[in-house]
């Protein structure tokens, strides 16, 4: 960072202090990871440099020849990881993948029913704060008061009665595995698109830790800075490509166009201009990482290391929504504590222990204050953690979140934390 801190030296001050925060505490927030070396340096390039509007062999620039290939490399590479057809790595996020399905298959007003925010699904499944509930007519499902998992039954007769054009699966809080076969029946059935958003579960999805949603959906929107450990941006796939079945045909040919060619044009020009082509550059690299062994060894992992410290925490006495976990992440409820979330997530931050408060299916307590914690294994795992360790992190938690806010066991934790993380050394940027 030699010229960074010839230039900007208040800036490196901040870089260094947030390396120093990731590096020292025991990072537990389910949708965040660590990249390698590999993918920061790619982002850091002078690709940054480019305007590429368009796609490959088909910009608006010239001097697009090496950044094609960066493109072309980034979508072979997703496509083989997840063997689709067709993949936009454009994105900029997970919300502008999303918002491109619905602008590529839908209408203003048009109905769309995905999980309810309150109960796991993301703010573009349709909450109302959201260009997906304030553009789209939204309905939403749930998990079962009871077993607190995805009842289909019930989807599929809030289907039946909401005719949705669209159904969303996927969640940013739902630790069970999802079953996208059903989820396709049912749209089917209403006819309506099916679309998975994966951005959690993506990383598990391509070493086949949890079942994939390629060959059921019509779309799969996912983020690549979760579970997959690339840079922060988003991508979308397409499992078998198809002639669109809305009438949208090619002026001057007037060949139907695929969905792919709907989808990339919604992407571009629809709703963004240049894509971030260093960010590309940097998905490429996550992508060939991917596909490497020692990756389906990470994410098997991962989940390993879910359910030991799901388990040691339920053996503590901390209840778990829906009993457990199936992937990489786990809710734990602490109405039984008298503590909320939001107490929760301040004394873990003291004790050097970053993870979220989140809402719990059926909360009563508002969404800024919440009666859970939302905790998660990849980054822990990304930086060399396994099963013992998991053991050693829920003894933190338990103590932490016991303590009635003791500022004396707080500190104890925090001084174990930061000696249990020098174990696991981060390389430094
Ligand atoms: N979809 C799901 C399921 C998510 O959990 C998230 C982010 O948390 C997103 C989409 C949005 O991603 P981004 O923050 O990149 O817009």
């Amino acid at each position: 960072m030699q010229h960074l801190l010839e230039t900007d030296p208040e800036l490196v001050e901040v870089i260094r202090k947030e390396e120093d925060r990731q590096k020292h505490k025991l990072e537990l927030i389910a949708s965040e990871n660590y990249t390698s070396q590999a993918v920061l340096e790619a982002a850091g390039t002078v690709l940054t440099n480019k305007y590429a509007e368009g796609y490959p062999d088909k910009r608006y620039y010239g001097g697009c020849e090496y950044v094609d290939l960066a493109e072309d490399l980034a979508r072979d590479r997703a496509r083989q990881l997840f063997q689709a057809e067709h993949v936009n790595v454009q994105p900029h996020s997970g919300s502008n993948a999303n918002m491109a399905v619905y602008m590529t298959v839908l209408n203003p007003g048009d109905t769309i029913m995905g999980m309810d925010l309150a109960h796991g699904g993301h703010l573009t499944h349709g909450a109302s704060v959201s260009f997906s509930g304030k553009l789209y007519r939204a309905v939403s499902y749930g998990v079962s008061r009871d077993s607190e998992t995805l009842d289909y039954d019930e989807i599929a007769e809030i289907a039946r009665k909401e005719k949705p054009r669209l159904i969303v699966a996927g969640a940013s809080a739902y630790p069970r595995t999802i079953d996208f076969p059903r989820f396709a029946e049912i749209a089917r059935e209403v006819g309506a698109y099916f679309v998975t958003d994966m951005a959690h579960i993506a990383g598990l999805v391509a070493a086949g830790e949890h079942p994939s949603p390629l060959p059921y959906a019509d779309f799969v929107t996912t983020t690549t800075h979760k579970t997959l450990r690339g840079p922060r941006g988003g991508m979308i796939l397409i499992g078998k490509d198809r002639e669109n079945d809305m009438g949208v045909v090619a002026p001057k040919s007037g060949r139907t166009k695929r969905f792919s060619e709907l989808l990339d044009s919604t992407v571009m020009p629809g709703i963004q201009g240049g894509p971030l082509m260093h960010i590309i550059a940097a998905k490429a690299v996550a992508f060939r990482e991917a596909l490497q062994d020692n990756f389906r060894g990470y994410q098997a992992q991962v989940v390993r290391n879910a359910a030991v410290l799901a388990k040691a925490l339920a053996d503590g006495g901390l209840r778990l929504v829906s009993g457990g976990t199936d992937n990489h992440l786990m809710l734990l409820d602490l109405t039984e504590l008298g503590i909320s979330g939001r107490d929760a997530e301040r004394m873990l931050d003291a004790a050097g222990i970053t993870a979220n408060k989140n809402g719990i299916p059926y909360d009563t307590r508002s969404p800024l204050v919440t009666s859970g914690i939302r905790v998660g294994t990849p980054a822990v795992t990304t930086r060399g953690m396994k099963e013992d360790d998991m053991h050693t992190i829920a003894g933190f938690i338990l103590r932490v979140l016991k303590s009635g806010g003791d500022e004396a066991v707080l500190a104890s934790v925090r001084a174990e934390v930061r000696e249990f993380c020098a174990g696991f050394p981060l390389f430094s940027v």
